[in-house]
This record gives C-alpha cells, structure tokens and sequence, in this order.
C-alpha cells in the first residue's frame, strides 16, 4: 500500500492554564467574519468556551467533523474533582446542540486551523498560554487518506444535497483567488 505524507497540525490545550477569558473566541469568529474582522461573535467561533466558574470548569473545545444524527450514548467525566457534563468534550457539529453551526444558515463550522495563517490564531490570542501549537509529519496509507475526505464529503452530500454543496464550494474558490 502506498503511503502519503500529512501534516499534522497540533493544538496542546491545558486546562489548568485556562482562564475563560473568551479571547479564543472573539479572534476565532471575526477572523472567519466577511469580510475578515469586520464583525465578532462567538455563535460563529470554531473554538468554543465550556465555562463554569463555580465549578471551576473552563474547557476549550474545538469544532470537528459534521455528523448527521446524534450518537446514542453520553459520557460524564470527572478530573481533577471536576465534572465536565454530557458531550463536554465532543467536537461533533450534530443535531443535539447548537455548538459549531453557522447562526444564519445552520451549517457546521469546523475549525480549519487558520488556513494561511503562519499559527491559529486562538493560540496567538491565548495570553494565558493555555493553548500552544506545534505541527509534526507522518506518514499514512493513501487510501486511509482519501476515505477521510470521502467520509467527510459524503455526510455533507446527504444533508445539503450536492447540487447546492458544489455552489458553496464553487463560491469558496472564487473567495480564494
Ligand atoms: S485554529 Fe483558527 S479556526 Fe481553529 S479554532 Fe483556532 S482560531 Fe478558530
Ligand atoms: S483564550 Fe486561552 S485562557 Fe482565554 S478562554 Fe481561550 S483557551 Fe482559555
């Protein structure tokens, strides 16, 4: 099986360090405004704040891959004497919550790392350093490469239907250029 290099592009999130300052937030959701910084809010970010200050839970939770239908079971963890509540630590955009979707249209954000930036910038705007960066190479199978971005693609072809996913796309690259 041939192998393909990938990048691999790591956030290290120290939850002791977090303050719940929300500066991940703000910087995330007006660097993904149109036009960039032109407006902040974070029902747009893609990191957001699990914030409970009596219980001194702050938890940095980034946005990951779109999901169709919610999963069957929750989890409760407890660390450090701390609880953190159902789906805490899931990065799903999925039907059971309003985290990580777009307030106007409802489609999922997932956090792109802050393409064409140098570092994310959650991380240049963490003062608390609770959140550091670090990039490393390794080396997959390419067909476990290809099935990533099938998967990927294939759930947003069945809840838009491809027609509109190829106008979204189509209005992206024209964004790009
Ligand atoms: S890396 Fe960029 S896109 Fe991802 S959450 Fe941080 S600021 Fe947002
Ligand atoms: S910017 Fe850093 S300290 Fe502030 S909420 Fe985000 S992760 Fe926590």
């Amino acid at each position: 099986m041939s192998k393909v290099k990938k990048k691999v592009k790591l956030i290290n999130i120290d939850l002791d360090k977090c303050n719940g300052c929300r500066a991940c937030e703000v910087i995330c959701s007006a660097f993904h405004a149109e036009p960039k910084y032109s407006s902040n809010n974070p029902a747009r970010s893609r990191i957001r704040l699990i914030r409970d200050p009596i219980k001194d839970v702050y938890l940095p939770v980034y946005a990951g891959e779109y999901t169709a239908a919610e999963c069957m079971g929750r989890d409760n963890y407890t660390i450090d004497g701390r609880v953190y509540g159902e789906c805490a630590f899931c990065r799903a955009s999925c039907p059971s919550r309003d985290a990580f979707k777009e307030p106007d249209s409802g489609l999922p954000l997932k956090c792109d790392m802050c393409e064409g930036e140098e570092e994310p910038l959650c991380v240049k705007w963490c003062l608390a350093e609770a959140l550091t960066y670090e990039e490393r190479e390794e080396e997959v199978d390419e067909e476990v490469a290809v099935a990533e971005m099938e998967t990927g693609l294939k759930a947003l072809v069945d809840k838009y239907g491809l027609e509109s996913l190829v106008d979204i796309m189509a209005r992206m690259a024209e964004k790009g250029k």
